[in-house]
């Protein structure tokens, strides 16, 4: 049985998924005092192991709060530049980090994870692979999970960090909004080696081809990729049905006419290093983060598409502020002051990532004046002092909530 704190303030928490979000979640709550067991639906090893990954400034200062970044920043390729093209190789323009901030970093989504699980699991939190959540019963006093081996965990408080398709999400509101669909499938893998292309020296190269839109970086041992194509109807079972050699067919002829690097690194793909497809999608807005004892973070609350760069950082920051305001107050009070810290900053991010990819999937017309118009709005409006707002975000831990 869960005995209640007097000061109605949390001490044990069950964190559902070992995602991003959960782990994060998992080493700030240690650091505010509060005792958290993560509980994730993989085995080590099973779970997807993702495409390259984009870890923001934001996101790598983040994770500094929790002692995390540095196997990140270790493991993955620096990243401190991406330039954008045009399908006709034109540089419609660049944005270079600001110095001061920590470097951008590239890596694929399943080592991200596994650095992170392994950083929590070194400071002492106890991860249960292979449990799924299945329902969770709000007793008032604590929260009971149960999991499809029929086995529960009880604590104080859930954190649902289960990703875009919660299921800890249907418990705070069924009735609430699904992930939207972009009209965008991404694919993409990493590769050995530098597969057909020169290494782009910390340079991440974007191509907003005639047909759809490519990237690309490589520091001559490891070369990673990605490609977003324009799919009007989404068919998920047709995606999963869809054999390798049939992707890398529809991708040489989406990028048959662009002058960019595709065709030859294509040539590098294999099946083993292909991530299949997925679709793109967001979470604008979610009406409630929380009920009762559980809240959510991460995708499960606030998902950026992949066209953001941004979803990942966001986790992070997410995760440490709710367990900054759950050091600093009673449960209700602490849900609704991270609500209040943090919808506007990732609700502002979400928007400015569903304009972009619609510049991804732009018709002829339309990519003929994104492509005249571009340059000036990089010029302008990319720089480190205009992004600042995103990348140069700080969590101040110390500082206490009310
Ligand atoms: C193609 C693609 C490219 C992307 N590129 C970028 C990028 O460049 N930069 C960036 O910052 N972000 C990127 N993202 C987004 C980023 O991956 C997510 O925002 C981030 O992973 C969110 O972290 P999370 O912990 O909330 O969810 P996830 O990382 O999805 O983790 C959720 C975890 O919960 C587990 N889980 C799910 N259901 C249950 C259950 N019922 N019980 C127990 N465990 C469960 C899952 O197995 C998983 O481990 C990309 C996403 C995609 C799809």
């Amino acid at each position: 049985m869960n005995a209640q704190h007097p000061s109605g303030r949390a001490r044990t928490a069950v964190v559902i998924g070992g995602g991003v979000a959960g782990p994060v979640a998992a080493l700030a709550l240690q650091k505010a005092g509060i005792a958290a067991t993560v509980y994730e639906a993989h085995r080590p090893g099973t779970g997807s192991k993702g495409g390259p990954l984009t870890l923001a400034p934001n996101g790598l200062s983040a994770l500094r709060v929790v002692g995390a970044d540095a196997d990140l920043a270790e493991t993955g390729i620096p990243t401190p530049r991406m330039v954008v093209h045009s399908g006709a190789g034109k540089v419609l323009g660049a944005i270079e980090h600001a110095p001061e901030l920590p470097t951008m970093v590239t890596l694929s989504r399943g080592r991200m994870t596994e650095l992170l699980q392994a950083r929590a699991e070194a400071a002492g939190v106890p991860i249960v692979y292979g449990r799924r959540f299945v329902d969770a019963t709000d007793t008032g006093r604590s929260v009971i999970a149960q999991f499809d081996d029929h086995t529960t965990a009880e604590a104080d408080v859930l954190i649902g960090c289960d990703g875009i398709r919660s299921t800890v999400r249907s418990h705070i509101d069924p009735a609430g909004p699904r992930p939207r669909y972009t009209g965008l499938i991404g694919l993409g893998g990493f590769i050995e080696g530098p597969a057909g292309v020169v290494d782009t020296g910390g340079a991440f190269h974007m191509v907003f081809g005639r047909r759809a839109f490519f990237g690309h970086l490589s520091d001559g041992e490891r070369t990673g990729w990605f490609a977003n194509l324009p799919v009007k109807r989404l068919d998920r079972d047709a995606l999963r049905a869809t054999a390798f050699e049939e992707w890398t067919a529809r991708m040489r002829a989406a990028f048959a006419d662009d002058a960019s690097p595709a065709l030859r690194l294509l040539d590098h793909v294999t099946p083993a290093s292909f991530i299949p497809p997925s679709p793109l999608e967001d979470l604008p807005h979610l009406p409630h983060w929380s009920k009762g004892r559980i809240a959510l973070i991460g995708d499960a609350a606030h998902a950026a598409s992949p066209s953001s760069g941004q979803g990942a950082s966001l986790a992070a920051e997410s995760a440490i502020e709710l367990a900054r305001c759950l050091r600093d107050l009673p449960v209700d009070r602490a849900f609704q002051a991270y609500e209040a810290i943090r919808r506007g900053r990732v609700e502002r991010i979400i928007a400015a990532a569903a304009r972009t990819n619609q510049s991804k999937a732009a018709g002829p017309i339309a990519a003929r004046i994104r492509d005249a118009v571009m340059p000036f709005v990089m010029e302008r409006f990319m720089t480190p002092e205009r992004t600042a707002w995103q990348h140069a975000h700080a969590i101040d831990w110390g500082r206490r909530v009310r």
